[in-house]
């Protein structure tokens, strides 16, 4: 029997009627959930995915705090901006949009971020926090998938997960998500150097692809009857009305004959990661209102 598809968008419509009740309680007690999104650059992927998550926010009732830098700005330059955004009260989360120009470390940047404000959940402190099973702030595409595949039941307890691709946004934080006490999953990562790939993915009850490689993953490489989730957004040409088209990790219409669940690209993971940077942020607003109560 043919797969169904995991809708992120559908799902993430409906947490986003919950958060924007949220943010209005919050705007009642005068705290109002800021997000500053930090743009070195105009690399056209990186502009839409900060347009998507700027609109999401003031869709919200949030605010949005948009500091956008050329090309040729120099790391301190960035350093400094992002520590005027740490010391300002009316921003809850800062988010500097990945990947930075080649000549800066993103680890320094992302180091520089007050781990509080931390929204992205990359910064050392909290990636650590969370492998030490006391996460504050979790990535936010690890967590939208964890959200996707609780409220559509998927029995995660005891199951074989493989997640193929170890990235430190992806791959190694939902290793972590998913092996925590209360989710129980027994989780194998698999990378560029895995011996006999389609062996693990073969295994796996949950298959999550993370690679940034179309059709990596085929029909014979997943067991019958898995949950597919499609995480890669690869940018494969432009469509008749010039937008990008995109294509995931996973051939998806052979693996759909397979599966029993799969999530589609676009409109599967993606809108999952902008709810799950709404949550973030939505949380450091409310702990920061508890803080100045
Ligand atoms: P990275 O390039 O950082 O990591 C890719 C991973 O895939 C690496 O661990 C790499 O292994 C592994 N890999 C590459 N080729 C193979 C192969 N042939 N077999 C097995 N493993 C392989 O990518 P990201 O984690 O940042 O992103 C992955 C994809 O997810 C991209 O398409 C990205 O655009 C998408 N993405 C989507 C998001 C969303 O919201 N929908 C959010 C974030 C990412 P090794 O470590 O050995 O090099």
């Amino acid at each position: 029997m043919p797969a169904t598809f995991l809708s992120g968008k559908k799902l993430s419509a409906t947490i986003r009627a919950e958060q924007t009740e949220r943010v209005a309680n919050l705007r009642d007690q005068g705290v109002v959930p800021g997000l500053a999104t930090v743009l070195v650059g105009n690399n056209p992927a990186s502009v839409s995915y900060v347009s998507a998550k700027e609109k999401a926010c003031t869709v919200l009732g949030m605010a949005s705090f948009q500091r956008r830098l050329p090309e040729d700005t120099s790391e301190q330059e960035l350093i400094e901006v992002v520590s005027e955004l740490n010391v300002d009260q009316r921003v809850h989360g800062i988010l500097v949009q990945l990947p930075l120009p080649g000549h800066m470390d993103a680890d320094r940047i992302i180091s520089a971020i007050d781990p509080d404000k931390d929204v992205d959940g990359f910064h050392p402190v909290n990636l650590g926090r969370l492998l030490a099973g006391q996460p504050l702030f979790v990535p936010c595409t690890p967590l939208g998938i964890l959200e996707l595949l609780k409220r559509a039941e998927v029995e995660l307890s005891g199951a074989d997960v493989v997640i193929v691709g170890r990235s430190n946004i992806v791959g190694k934080p939902l290793a972590a998500l998913l092996m925590q006490k209360g989710v129980d999953a027994t989780v194998t990562v698999c990378h560029s150097r895995t011996k006999d790939l389609a062996a693990h993915t073969r295994r796996a009850n949950v298959l999550i692809a993370a690679v940034g490689r179309p059709a990596t993953i085929g029909a014979d490489m997943v067991r019958p009857g898995a949950v597919v989730i499609d995480v890669g957004v690869n940018r494969v040409g432009t469509t008749a009305s010039g937008k990008a088209k995109l294509r995931g990790d996973v051939d998806q219409d052979a693996v759909f004959e397979v599966a029993s669940m799969i999530t589609p690209v676009p409109g599967g993971v993606g809108p999952m990661t902008i709810t799950m940077l709404m949550e973030n942020t939505i949380q450091a607003a409310s702990r920061f209102g508890r803080l100045v109560e």
